[in-house]
């Protein structure tokens, strides 16, 4: 967030832009609104809405602390309940190379937490969310995008300068914030990123229905440990030396899948196709290829 020194009178077109209108800027903007009224609030995101449904963004599954700032600081709840799924939990298992998840280390809740959190559809979100925040009295520029950000010195205004629909604009602010994502558009403008010395891959994919680890075992014990037996609505993640591979169920009937990895184990160059990422679950999950593989599910994208 980068916001002016002192006060001024200088004249501004809005008090806060908003760079990105993901899930951080659209947020932000909603509380915001919520908390004063008065604040004059701009989004500017790339994307133009109604975005596609399940196959849009990761970041599907929420944790309990997230899932608390949508649901009770922004009154989300009613929306969360009715248009995502409930999660159930964590889930970990350790089943590198091996056909029978029952056989293995299982970590995860057996009934629901008290605390809720959500699987939350991308896609779905940010439609409703975008539509909510114009509700609320910001304005959302969406296909809108962002060129160069001029930063105000001691107290002048900031200018954000965009494209939309072939024409440009410039939009000034006492405040500016970087919620760009990955893009990074202000670190990358004021050189703040910084090697943190581990790297790491990942891939993911969607494919059409949804993926019951409770499929995959026929042992009444293991099946009746969670109750409800529910544990395809978990984030579930099966994992190896190295990696793990993630499972998210969404409500619009797709599940969300990836690897994420250290990059010298397991190189990027050995799963950045969709063909590739199946050889190597072939290898280090068998069982849950042999799901994807027979189950007819389809691929819905591939990044
Ligand atoms: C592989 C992977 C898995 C993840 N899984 C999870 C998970 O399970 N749970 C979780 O909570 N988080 C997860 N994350 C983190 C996830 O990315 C964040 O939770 C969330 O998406 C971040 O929201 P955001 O608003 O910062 O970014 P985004 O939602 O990406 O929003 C940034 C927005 O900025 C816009 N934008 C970018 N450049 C411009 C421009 N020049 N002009 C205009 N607009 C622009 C983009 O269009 C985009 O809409 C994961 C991340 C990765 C990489």
């Amino acid at each position: 967030m980068h916001g002016p020194d002192t006060d001024s009178d200088t004249h501004v077109d809005v008090d806060v832009v908003i760079v990105g209108g993901g899930l951080a800027g659209l947020t932000l903007a909603l509380q915001l609104r919520q908390r004063d009224p008065s604040l004059r609030v701009s989004v500017i995101e790339r994307q133009r809405h109604p975005v596609r449904e399940g196959a849009f963004k990761v970041g599907e599954s929420t944790v309990e602390i997230g899932a608390h700032y949508f649901s009770h600081v922004l009154g989300l709840r009613g929306h969360l309940d009715a248009e995502h799924l409930r999660k159930f939990g964590f889930r970990f298992f350790f089943s590198d190379g091996q056909t029978q998840l029952d056989r293995s280390t299982e970590l995860g809740v057996s009934a629901a937490l008290d605390v809720p959190s959500w699987q939350i559809d991308r896609g779905r979100f940010e439609n409703f969310l975008t539509g909510h925040v114009r509700e609320a009295g910001a304005m959302v520029h969406d296909g809108a995008v962002v060129r160069a950000l001029e930063l105000g010195e001691a107290g002048a205004p900031h200018v954000v300068r965009y494209e939309q629909d072939g024409a440009s604009h410039g939009i000034s602010a006492r405040w500016l914030v970087d919620a760009s994502g990955r893009a990074g558009l202000l670190k990358r403008k004021l050189g703040l990123a910084e090697r943190n010395g581990h790297d790491a891959n990942a891939v993911w994919w969607r494919v059409s229905g949804h993926v019951d680890p409770n499929d995959w075992s026929t042992d009444p014990q293991w099946l009746g440990r969670c109750t409800p037996p529910d544990r395809w609505r978990s984030t579930n993640h099966l994992c190896g030396e190295g990696y793990w591979f993630w499972l998210i169920p969404l409500s619009s009937g797709q599940h969300s899948l990836g690897i994420v990895c250290d990059a010298t184990l397991h190189p990027l160059d050995g799963m950045n196709t969709h063909a590739k990422a199946m050889d190597w679950l072939r290898r280090h999950q068998p069982r849950v290829a042999q799901s994807l593989e027979h189950d007819g599910h389809e691929l819905q994208d591939f990044l």
